[in-house]
């Protein structure tokens, strides 16, 4: 990891998780995933929440070793560093998912607003038949929802973050490690 500070738009950022780092948690989760799931009879959909979750699921998808389909949303309740507490759904289901089941590939699970409205959309409206979650990271001082998290890589503090698909207003997706803020 480089050790230099980056800046995006009008923020400054410094070294925080090394892509190495991220890579083992996604290993742990993915051994978690495939120990629940090997062996299905189904064909379980992997649902990639656009566009946060791109390099996440793309690395979890190397590693799971049942049959299973790539199916993407797009939801948005973050404006620049603050969740706005509304969550939205920008682009629909690429594919169905009714009577499958779903395991949600979210980048960040922060208060937690949009897992939920997700999971509550997908078994309510969409009619999946089982909806777990996956998340690459959890914010455990903000997350106080009931809603259980079934595989989480890793715990960290509640900063703001950039990196390995996280962004500040759309800038810092590409860059492999993550970085927090530097205030
Ligand atoms: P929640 O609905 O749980 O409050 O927020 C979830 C979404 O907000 C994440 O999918 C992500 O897009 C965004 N988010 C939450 N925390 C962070 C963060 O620290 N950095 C970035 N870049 N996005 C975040």
């Amino acid at each position: 990891m480089k050790d230099a500070k980056i800046h995006l738009l009008d923020k400054t950022f410094k070294p925080y998780i090394p892509h190495d780092r991220i890579i083992a948690a996604i290993d742990e989760v993915a051994q978690r995933i495939n120990a629940d799931f090997r062996g299905c009879k189904d064909i379980p959909v992997v649902l990639c929440v656009l566009n946060g979750s791109i390099p996440f699921t793309g690395e979890l998808l190397q590693r799971l070793d049942f049959n299973c389909q790539v199916v993407s949303i797009k939801m948005s309740s973050y404006q620049g560093t603050q969740s706005t507490g509304t969550v939205l759904k920008v682009m629909g289901l690429t594919s169905e998912v009714r009577g499958r089941r779903v395991i949600i590939c979210e980048d960040i699970v922060d208060t937690g607003n949009t897992i939920v409205a997700l999971k509550e959309m997908l078994l309510d409206q969409e009619g999946a038949a089982d909806v777990r979650i996956c998340t690459m990271l959890l914010k455990p001082d903000v997350y106080k929802k009931s809603v259980k998290l079934d595989y989480v890589g890793m715990s960290i503090p509640n900063a703001f973050i950039v990196g390995f698909g996280l962004d500040y207003n759309e800038l810092g997706r590409n860059i492999p490690d993550i970085y927090v803020i530097d205030e």
